[in-house]
């Protein structure tokens, strides 16, 4: 836009100025031939045949003519300069409006404008267009660790590659940050091609990068989209490719895929569970639901792990595993998990004291530097004793910002609650993190539990966690028990407290209020008065 703005301005300052420069030096000119030929005659006149001098004021205009031909001459040369100068730096401008700064790709602009005449070009000659999105992995702990320059130097080299890969001919961006997009086109009936530069590219990324002297170690994700297959225009190729790159992400990382319509069938059901979450939540749709924790040795009920369930008015109930990734992508973790926390404790407060209530927290809540404080304030309101909560986290929790998971974990653990290590055995489990937070316990991830029996494998892994946690003095608990042979063996491991479907599946708080009665574990004195408050909201 600044560039139009400069185009208009020059236009009407320079153009008249060039007119009446050049309408002086041609009317100079025009004089010149007019007196000096006047000059020249009466000067042959004077020297040849003895006519009369030159006239002075005849001279004299001569001089001035003369003066004013070389003054008009440089001024075209000075205008002649500006107007090179101006081209220069317009063509410069232009350069940097559409080009990347730190690559010399396009910008998303420029991409954009490139590839609907590249999008228009392969419907004219009856070929495809392919789009690819890369996005490095990881690119941000490079960034984080080493600092932006080693972050920038990084980034070009990575385009280095890129170009190297491509052929010549296609179109290459920086889309912004880490993501880069290239297009191309190619025989419609042979994709191999387009597979076989992502495959490329792939492995290209993951072999180690030098950036500024140090070995960087990252990788890409790359999604693919064809102008031929269900994409109209140029933005929509774009939108296929990047939905495309988030599923490479989302299954793992470090590999390449194509888009295809379930991706956008996902999103879609995403984006309505996204929204129908926001209204959820404060309308407490989210449940805890409780699933029973059983000393194993003795078949003693010890406590419950609370789980989230979103009981829909039109789907019905929804697993966790569905809106908990969108909460915390979302920043609605927060606010959920309080939610639960105030409903399961509210609903745990007249339970026999014995029983402890396993609350999980997501490694998205350990970033809150008030978490601890939200907590506390929950357990104050619900007058529900601090002594009886367990947190679970998982390892990934560990990675993020470990000082301020620390300081967090410490306020709790002063106020009581104890702290379990969730999903071990997964992810990156390693001593070394059981030493960085004080943990009660370990919780062995259900997968291994749940194989086993078939897996010896499963068994192995199982068994030393079970050693581990002998050794460091920390009672384990199993998860995935579905059956009587499991929980046999996990008695022999040394197990001490279990949980699964062999003990039932997890209850609604009426289902968990219905069991702990009819044991008799329900706290008579406290029920009553509660009893009535929750009979007169359910009236109102
Ligand atoms: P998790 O913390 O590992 O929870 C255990 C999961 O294993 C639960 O799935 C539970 O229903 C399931 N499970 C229990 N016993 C068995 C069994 O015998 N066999 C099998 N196949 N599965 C069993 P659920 O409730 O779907 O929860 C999935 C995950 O969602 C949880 O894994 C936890 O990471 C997360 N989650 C659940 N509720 C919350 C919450 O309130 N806050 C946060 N941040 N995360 C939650
Ligand atoms: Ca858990
Ligand atoms: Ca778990």
């Amino acid at each position: 836009m600044a560039l139009d703005f400069d185009e208009d301005r020059r236009a009407p300052r320079g153009a008249p100025r060039d007119l009446v420069t050049g309408a002086i030096t041609v009317a100079s000119i025009l004089m010149f031939v007019g007196i000096g030929s006047q000059v020249l005659a009466a000067t042959v006149r004077h020297y040849f045949m003895g006519g009369a001098p030159v006239d002075q004021p005849l001279v004299v205009a001569l001089l001035l003519n003369i003066a004013l031909i070389l003054l008009g001459w440089r001024r075209n040369q000075a205008l002649a300069r500006e107007v090179a100068e101006r081209a220069a730096a317009e063509e410069r401008a232009q350069m940097l409006a559409a080009r990347d700064p730190l690559t010399g790709f396009l910008n998303r602009r420029s991409l954009a404008e490139d590839g609907a005449a590249l999008f228009a070009r392969a419907e004219k000659r009856r070929k495809a267009m392919a789009l690819l999105i890369l996005d490095l992995d990881h690119f941000k702990t490079v960034n984080d660790m080493h600092g932006h320059a080693v972050g920038d130097s990084l980034l070009r080299a990575v385009a280095v590659e890129i170009e190297r890969v491509l052929p010549a001919s296609a179109l290459m961006a920086r889309l912004g940050g880490d993501e880069f997009a290239c297009a191309f086109l190619f025989d419609a009936a042979n994709p191999d091609v387009v597979e076989r530069i992502a495959e490329r590219l792939v492995s290209r990324m993951a072999q180690p990068f030098d950036a500024e002297g140090l070995r960087c170690h990252i990788s890409a994700s790359i999604g693919l989209a064809r102008s031929d297959f269900d994409c109209r225009s140029i933005d929509a190729l774009m939108r296929a490719a990047d939905i495309a790159m988030y599923a490479a992400k989302k299954s793992g990382r470090n590999r390449f895929g194509w888009f295809d319509m379930s991706m956008e069938r996902e999103l879609q059901t995403r984006n309505e569970l996204e929204s129908g979450l926001r209204l959820a939540i404060p309308r407490q749709e989210i449940v805890p639901y409780f699933e029973q924790q059983i000393d194993i040795a003795t078949g003693e009920l010890s406590g419950f792990e609370v789980l989230a369930r979103w009981e829909h008015p039109s789907r019905g109930l929804i697993s966790p595993d569905q809106f908990i990734p969108i909460a915390e992508e979302t920043g609605m973790i927060a606010e959920l998990s309080l939610s639960i926390m105030r409903q399961a404790f509210t609903a745990a407060r007249d339970w026999d004291p014995s029983l402890t209530v396993a609350i999980n927290i997501s490694p998205w809540q350990l970033r809150d530097p008030w978490l601890a404080q939200k907590i506390i304030k929950v357990l104050t309101e619900t007058g529900f004793p601090a002594s009886r909560c367990e947190i679970e986290i998982t390892e990934s929790a560990l990675f993020d910002n470990l000082s301020l998971a620390q300081s967090i974990v410490g306020s709790l653990k002063n106020q009581g609650m104890r702290l379990a290590l969730d999903d071990f055995g997964t992810g990156y489990s390693s001593l070394a993190h059981l030493r960085m937070l004080p943990f009660d316990r370990i919780k062995i991830d259900k997968s291994f539990v749940i194989s086993m029996t078939e897996s010896p494998d499963s068994a192995a892994i199982v068994h030393a966690i079970a050693r581990l946690g002998e050794s460091l003095n920390l009672p384990v608990t199993a998860e995935g028990i579905e059956d009587g042979e499991i929980e046999r063996r996990l008695i022999a491991a040394g197990v001490s407290r279990g949980q699964g479907w062999h003990y039932g599946k997890p209850l609604s708080t009426a289902g968990a209020r219905r069991m702990l009665a009819e044991r008799r574990m329900l706290h008579v004195a406290q029920a009553e008065p509660f009893r009535k408050a929750t009979s007169r909201r359910r009236a109102g």
